[in-house]
């Protein structure tokens, strides 16, 4: 048989869908696992959105809609722009996807040419490197300091072949969030080099310090022309499953990404949509809940870890991810995770799925009782195995 596409066989299948998958089925086995795998708000999408929903459906709005999103949705993107992030953007800057996933691979492809090189501050989210390299693009991984993005090192790892830098604050895996101080270094730098900055806010609303998230295109008039921001509804609204995500940008990148996306997926699910309408413009009380809980979490799970023997967790800033080092153990991430699994049955990620193997992730969007009931099993675990 004649072989399969080199460039997809090239790629691993998402290790953190992974998994969450081998969760769930360990689950439907009966067997008593905790999950502290993907990053999924274990909150209820919030009613008046479901009923948006329902609505849409008794309306027969279940057609095709326009590609890039319905007019209504693309409003709401802009108002919410406006509102927390104070920017202006208009309909024809945004496309509405299927999911922040979807998001990014059209900005991949329509701003990637085979051979550019993509800055990656390590560690970065799973999909981005795959992503890029489906572009046929190259991921350059910058190093960052104390899990922290720097300018100075993003400088360092700049070529003539950059094209762009991605941005993720707060960051899934690690949930640092960037100094304000260094967004505005990084934003001249890419400026004045006229360098992309591919900004994904997914997290935004998850800061649990008093800072307001800081969007990168906020920041001036040169960094804006430069920057495509990336959001989506799954985790502020808890709307994971039902794949609604977003960018804003030029109105040129955004009718290529219109293009493309006419000929793979046409326009995300009509009734996603309206109900991607309430959720912005209803109603956000239900963000302002989960941010309470989360930041509850966040303190109890910190505490519990640096508790346990050679293990050492920074507190993160924001999102709803902790990355505590193991290396002490003397185990590589992925041998930890799978003996967390076999022996403790708890489910965490690698860090090796996000280029860095001292670390592992574990996602505390869960209830405080499964954090209580995992943390306990992962301290037994490491009294009795983690010894280096
Ligand atoms: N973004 C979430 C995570 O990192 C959901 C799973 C995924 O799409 O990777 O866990």
């Amino acid at each position: 048989m004649k072989p399969f596409s080199q460039r997809v066989r090239q790629i691993t299948p998402s290790a953190t869908l992974a998994i969450d998958a081998q969760y769930k089925q360990m689950l439907k086995e009966g067997k008593d696992v905790v999950g502290f795998g993907a990053g999924e708000p274990d909150f209820d999408t919030p009613d008046n959105i479901k009923q948006a929903a329902f609505a849409a459906i008794k309306k027969g709005q279940t057609k095709y809609t326009a590609v890039s999103g319905i007019n209504e949705l693309k409003d709401a993107i802009a108002t919410k722009l406006k509102r927390e992030n104070h920017l202006d953007y208009s309909r024809e800057d945004i496309v509405v996807s299927c999911g922040g996933k979807h998001a990014l691979m059209n900005v991949c492809y329509a701003l990637l040419n085979p051979g550019d090189e993509v800055i990656l501050p390590v560690p970065y989210w799973v999909t981005y490197e795959e992503q890029i390299h489906l572009a046929e693009a190259k991921a350059v991984l910058c190093p960052t300091e104390k899990l922290q993005i720097k300018a100075r090192l993003i400088e360092e790892a700049i070529t003539p072949k950059t094209k762009a830098i991605m941005l993720n604050s707060p960051c899934n895996p690690t949930g640092s969030v960037i100094e304000h101080a260094e967004l505005k270094k990084i934003a001249k730098l890419a400026a004045d080099k006229e360098i992309f900055v591919i900004s994904d806010d997914v997290y935004e609303h998850f800061i649990y310090s008093d800072e307001e998230h800081v969007s990168i295109a906020s920041l001036g008039e040169d960094i804006r022309r430069y920057t495509i921001i990336v959001n989506s509804l799954s985790k502020t609204y808890s709307m994971t499953g039902w794949r609604v995500g977003y960018t804003a940008s030029t109105k040129e990148l955004a009718s290529l990404m219109g293009n493309l996306q006419s000929h793979q997926t046409s326009n995300p699910t009509s009734i996603a949509q309206w109900a991607a309408v309430e959720a912005l413009n209803g109603p956000q009380d239900s963000v302002q809940l989960m941010k309470k809980a989360f930041g509850e979490r966040r303190k109890f799970i910190v505490k519990r870890l640096n508790e346990m023997p050679n293990v050492s967790c920074l507190m993160p800033a924001g999102a709803f991810y902790v990355f505590p080092d193991i290396s002490q153990t003397g185990m590589t991430s992925m041998r930890f995770c799978e003996r967390l699994l076999k022996e403790a049955n708890v489910a965490v990620v690698p860090g090796a799925a996000f280029g860095d193997d001292k670390h592992i992730r574990l996602s505390y969007a869960c209830s405080l009782e499964n954090i209580a009931k995992g943390m306990d099993r992962m301290e037994t675990f490491l009294k009795q195995h983690g010894q280096p």
